[in-house]
């Protein structure tokens, strides 16, 4: 087992230091004596290529796939066979890891809205701007590996990344992107939130891609399987690691789809509270028009199952898992196929 080095002054971190080496970020609570710790690996490998990489798992605390990922490869990246510096943070919200939830219980904030970060806001400002400041500037390349949490939608799996103006960066965010081997690589909408960690490290011009490996608070074994080696593919790509790209769906017969949900008007909120039931599983081409799910109002013997139709030719993203569907909620996004 490595030893683990206690960190208070984030600034004393040696990031050039070689070989591997674990620390717990004190970050002090806001309202108690006491600290977060958040782990963090740096390993830096032999003198070679590659960009410099970090991932992230557990920017939200009850998405579990790439809080095992990036903890995993923590433990098996071998500086001595690895080229260039990676960055492994398996629990960002640690708070928020520890509880189970979206939000840290420390301080209500949600990480993924939390970027840039500010070094004298709460303990999740304060995370956030260690990454801002003392992490990405030294990489190239973030891998920021999410799931649909216990909110209750289910998201078809797949890589993504925003739509970005730089066309060489586009580009290579598709290619690496692609190398999760998800069955989808989705291109999203940046208007449904802001302060996302992937914002920040796009407009620092990094190769930025996220992803969703799961739902539900569950470990999916397919997820995580995409999660893993998509990281690791990564590091091949860039000649961090040596060895071949792996496929980590071979029996599906096409390659990432690249598809597009970059309208607000993409994502369609329930227009009634009730129970949703699909017609499909995530994934499936529909066309316009086509049923895709019934919501049930048990309110009221006299409502019949409404109807939900897809609103245009593609192929649903996003859809709940859970039965119970709020008036409001995303219910349903159907992304369109683009090409790269
Ligand atoms: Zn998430």
């Amino acid at each position: 087992m490595l030893s683990v080095q206690t960190v208070h002054y984030h600034d004393s971190i040696d990031f050039n230091r070689p070989g591997k080496h674990l620390y717990e970020l004190a970050f002090h609570y806001d309202g108690e004596w006491g600290n977060a710790l958040v782990p963090m690996a740096v390993i830096n490998g032999q003198a070679g290529p590659g960009p410099g990489l970090v991932a992230f798992g557990g920017t939200h605390g009850d998405e579990y796939e790439g809080q095992l990922a990036v903890w995993r490869l923590m433990h098996e990246l071998d500086p001595a066979e690895l080229c260039g510096r990676v960055i492994l943070m398996p629990r960002l919200n640690t708070p928020a890891c520890v509880a189970g939830t979206r939000e840290s219980p420390r301080d209500g904030a949600n990480m993924n809205r939390a970027f840039p970060g500010n070094p004298r806001g709460s303990l999740t400002a304060r995370i956030a701007h260690f990454v801002t400041t003392a992490v990405l500037p030294r990489v190239e390349v973030v891998l920021d590996i999410h799931a649909a949490g216990r909110g209750g939608q289910q998201f078809a799996l797949c890589s993504s990344f925003h739509e970005v103006p730089n066309p060489t960066q586009r580009a290579e965010m598709v290619q690496v992107a692609s190398l999760f081997d998800t069955p989808f690589v989705l291109i999203y909408s940046s208007e449904m939130a802001s302060g996302l960690l992937t914002d920040q490290a796009e407009a620092m011009g990094k190769i930025t891609i996220g992803g969703e490996f799961g739902h539900s608070g569950g470990v999916l074994r397919q997820g995580l399987a995409h999660a893993y080696q998509g990281i690791k593919n990564v590091l091949r790509h860039y000649g961090m690691l040596a060895g071949p790209i792996e496929r980590v769906d071979p029996h599906r017969g096409h390659p990432p789809r690249l598809v597009a949900a970059t309208s607000l008007e993409d994502y369609l909120p329930a227009p009634i509270s009730g129970y949703f039931e699909p017609i499909h599983e995530v994934g499936a081409a529909v066309g316009s028009g086509e049923l895709v799910g019934r919501l049930y109002d048990f309110a009221y013997i006299g409502a019949p199952p409404l109807e939900v139709r897809s609103p245009r030719d593609g192929y649903i993203l996003l859809q709940p898992f859970a039965a119970p569907t709020s008036k409001g909620d995303t219910m349903l996004v159907i992304a369109r196929e683009v090409g790269p």
